[in-house]
């Protein structure tokens, strides 16, 4: 059954369906002027000078990290709290995904817990902005440069943050975006990295489409590589949701700061920061923690009911049963990741969301937190 009120929802206006219609109508489909101007215009808004888009946020984790020479025997230190596709990414390339702490402010990578898990086979750290609120890039850019490490930013979560005024994505050696429907913007399935370095673009380029060099014939081959190419209708369609991008994210940051108001009186529910020191938030997901002791199954099936989806946002990665068997993973314990994993709820949020619905919201997680845990005195 599909839920009256959605986790989340793609902002689709006039302006995208004409944009993607244009491009029907103009034949080119692939490869063509939409692709291009994407690319530029996403790099623009970034400062950088190249910007290459792909089929996926994962198929972008996957190039980036190709891209670094990283492979068999090297180490990649990667948050546990975060999308599958991190760890999934670093093992498509032969390496070890070595998850670390994080910080419970920004949920983000702990820099002291990053720094304790270096090893000799360490060669990147993959860094996520997690809900869209920026890492604490100082001290892991630092982190990187003294240990000669590669930076990788996931920046699947956060386009448009900013950490000291400067934009998530423009940090790293190479950072990944990602365009799924849930995401701030959208081109259906998509993605793109983002770098300073020519060099770094050009094999991107080449990877994404089957190892070609661009000046060589379609079918001569410098190295192996993949189809992670974007069609131009996905272009298209980016390019019009990018000319939003300053408008969605406004009307998101609205849509946290009245869920922020609404849930302030239910007690013991920990409400996500709606401002950071040094940061400027892009909300990806408006996620809670419930208060201590609930069963957040319950609640979630309670809510439900009401026609109200929510979201486990994150599952720690090591504790997937894809991970748990892993050498090393079973041993593995991250108290902090665990205990705000076991507690996160990821309420409806997207750009249209209303403020009745935001009210109906709190008042089933209202009821549902009561009837989920029937041994909390009354007030
Ligand atoms: C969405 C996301 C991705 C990419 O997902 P795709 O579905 O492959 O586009 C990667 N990392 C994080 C943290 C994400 O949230």
């Amino acid at each position: 059954m599909t839920p009256r009120i959605p986790l989340s929802s793609p902002d689709i206006t006039d302006a995208e369906i004409d944009a993607v219609t244009a491009v029907l109508r103009s034949q080119r489909l692939s490869l063509g002027p939409e692709l291009e101007a994407f690319e530029q215009e996403l790099a623009a808004c970034h400062d950088l000078p190249h910007a290459v888009a792909v089929s996926s946020g994962t198929a972008g984790l996957h190039l980036a990290l190709l891209t670094l020479g990283i492979g068999a025997g090297h180490e990649v230190i990667v948050p546990s709290f975060a999308f599958i596709a991190v760890a999934n990414a670093v093992l498509q390339v032969g390496a070890t995904p070595v998850f670390a702490e994080i910080d419970p402010v920004t949920l983000n990578l702990d820099p002291a817990s990053v720094e304790s898990l270096l090893s000799p086979r360490t060669r990147a750290l993959l860094v996520v902005h997690t809900f869209g609120v920026p890492a604490a890039m100082d001290a892991l850019g630092r982190i990187a440069r003294r240990h000669g490490l590669a930076l990788i930013e996931d920046a699947c979560e956060a386009i448009g943050a900013e950490f000291d005024g400067q934009r998530a994505g423009s940090f790293g050696d190479l950072a990944v975006f990602g365009f799924y429907p849930n995401k701030q913007m959208t081109t259906g399935e998509g993605g793109a990295v983002l770098t300073r370095s020519p060099q770094f673009a050009a094999r991107l380029r080449s990877l994404r489409n089957q190892g070609r060099q661009p000046s060589a014939d379609w079918l001569d081959h410098a190295e192996p590589g993949y189809n992670y190419r974007l069609s131009e209708l996905a272009c298209a369609l980016g390019r019009a949701q990018l000319a939003r991008l300053g408008p969605m994210l406004g009307q998101r940051q609205a849509a946290a700061a009245r869920y922020d108001a609404l849930l302030d009186s239910i007690s013991g529910l920990d409400r996500p920061p709606l401002t950071l020191p040094r940061r400027s938030i892009s909300w990806f997901v408006y996620v809670v923690r419930l208060p201590e002791g609930s069963d957040r199954d319950q609640v979630q099936a309670v809510m439900a009911q009401s026609g109200i989806a929510t979201g486990r946002y994150f599952a720690p990665i090591h504790l997937q049963p894809a991970w748990r068997n892993r050498t090393g993973a079973s041993t593995l314990s991250l108290p902090l990741t665990e205990s705000i994993a076991r507690r996160t709820l990821a309420l409806p949020f997207f750009n249209q969301v209303t403020i009745r619905q935001q009210l109906e919201v709190t008042t089933a997680l209202r009821y549902a937190l009561t009837h989920a845990h029937p041994s909390s005195p009354r007030t």
